[in-house]
């Protein structure tokens, strides 16, 4: 699959309206589909669309017709299987021992050769994602119950999960021994909550409860929550992206603030790389955070210099080069009476293909500033993501093979500066063991056991 978001409840009447709500703040972790899988403790129900959460449950009689006291959602971002409505999850199927439904953030490495294994052996799949080997492991363990059948298929997955399952009874909660992606739990009155992030579970009113552990498996029943720890979990690799850029600012994922985090990698950055400048702006939404650390520790008013259009999707989903390099301008425009004459610090959280960066460095000159400064609050993305992130080969990233001064030319700017990675570890004051930092040093914790197919968009 693919970085994801994840939402469930067990014991509320309003199951599948409240995953609804969950899912709608999520959305940024996946814009392409959204589904929900409901059940009342007989059957299980779902409703899944491409499209945004809004899009796909804009009728209100659909939730109404998803009865049922547990429910899981899950909203979409592929970077493993095609765009494609058969691949939208949760993937629901008939096995024995009833109804299940599996819905799965983060990217195994070994799922190809699974499924060639498995397809040699006659299985047949019904999508191009990754997760779906999980069900047919599941499916083909000869284990007595489905936990323990689960459990026999993750033991021979590799790679970044977590997971939420939806049985005709219960939920399943799952974190890779690694813990790649985050996952927490949270409590709603009675009713137990689990999320990718925090976020979710503030907007319908609930609490955060506690993360969900690297290779724990958590059991949401009638009778509670039980839990027991499934995998040998002696080496974590909580993925840093999602500090960076991914997760919401609201949200506490890998049990720590990540507006907290976030400033903290914006005032290290300003350490490490001040400017004589007159003004610190963002591109906004994502790096906003990082920018007010970095103006607080400079000392160098924050201003809106580029505002954004909310109403158009990420640019990294639009089909097209050519299309891409319009987005970025039709997404952000800058506010000339800010910029005009000014020295002006434009925080990025990240630069990876460096399109958007050279873009809007070309629309702030426009604008009438007189130098552009970026620096940009994490070290130079290097090296592909296998467990989810959205770039999975060297090529399509800048500083692959350029340097930081070919980089700064390339981007047409005044001076160009990155977060060491000393400096963002220090920012994020966890041991450097903790983290996956793989897209900055080619350290990858679980092996690429082969090369993840890229999805090529331009084929679509
Ligand atoms: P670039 O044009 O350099 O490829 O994109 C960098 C911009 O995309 C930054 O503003 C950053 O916030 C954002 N970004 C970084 N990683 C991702 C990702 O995985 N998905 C999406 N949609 N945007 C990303
Ligand atoms: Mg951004």
């Amino acid at each position: 699959m693919a970085d994801c978001g994840l939402f469930g409840i067990y014991g509320h009447k309003n199951a599948a309206e409240l995953a609804y709500l969950g899912l709608y703040s999520l959305q940024h972790r996946g814009q392409e589909s959204a589904g929900i899988v409901v059940s009342d403790q007989m059957t299980l129900r779902q409703h899944k669309g491409m499209g945004l959460v809004t899009d796909v449950f804009s009728d209100s009689a659909t939730l109404s017709e998803l009865v049922g006291n547990l429910a899981v959602g899950h909203t979409r971002y592929s970077t493993t299987g095609s765009p494609l409505p058969g691949n939208i999850q949760p993937l629901l199927v008939n096995c024995k021992g009833g109804p299940l439904a599996v819905a799965h953030n983060g990217n195994l490495v070994n799922a190809n050769a699974l499924r060639r294994r498995m397809e040699q052996e006659g299985s047949l799949f019904q999508t191009s994602m990754d997760s779906e080997t999980i069900v047919h492991l599941t499916a083909r363990s000869q284990k007595r119950n489905l936990l323990d059948r689960m459990v026999e298929a993750l033991a021979q997955v590799k790679g970044a999960y977590s997971i939420l399952a939806i049985a005709r009874d219960k939920i399943i909660a799952i974190r890779d021994p690694y813990g790649f992606r985050p996952l927490c739990l949270g409590r709603l009155g009675d009713a137990w909550l689990v999320s990718s992030e925090s976020c979710a579970l503030d907007i319908i009113g609930g609490e955060y409860f506690r993360d969900v552990e690297p290779g724990e498996i958590v059991i949401l029943k009638e009778n509670g929550l039980s839990s027991f720890q499934a995998f040998d979990s002696s080496r974590h690799a909580f993925c840093i992206f999602e500090y960076i850029y991914f997760s919401r600012p609201d949200s506490k994922i890998f049990a720590k603030n990540v507006d907290k985090a976030r400033r903290g990698l914006g005032k290290e950055l300003a350490v490490e790389h001040p400017a004589q400048a007159d003004i610190i702006i963002s591109v906004p939404d994502s790096s906003n955070t990082a920018a007010l650390g970095y103006s607080e520790a400079s000392g160098i008013n924050f201003e809106l210099g580029l505002i954004r259009n909310h109403y158009i999707g990420r640019t990294f989903i639009e089909p097209r080069s050519e299309i891409r390099d319009l987005m970025v301008r039709i997404k952000f425009n800058p506010v000339a009476g800010v910029l005009k004459g000014k020295r002006v610090v434009v925080v990025e959280d990240s630069i990876v293909r460096g399109t958007t960066m050279r873009n809007l460095a070309g629309l702030i000159r426009q604008a009438g500033a007189k130098e552009v400064h970026v620096r940009v609050s994490c070290p130079p993305v290097r090296f592909p993501c296998y467990y989810g992130i959205d770039f999975q080969t060297e090529d399509e990233l800048i500083a692959s093979s350029k340097t930081v001064e070919q980089i700064r030319k390339f981007l047409n700017v005044d001076s160009l500066g990155y977060l060491s990675l000393d400096g963002m570890v220090r920012a994020m004051a966890g041991s450097p063991g903790e983290y996956c930092v793989a897209c900055f040093t080619g350290d990858y914790p679980v092996k690429p056991e082969e090369k993840v197919e890229k999805v090529s968009l331009e084929k679509m």
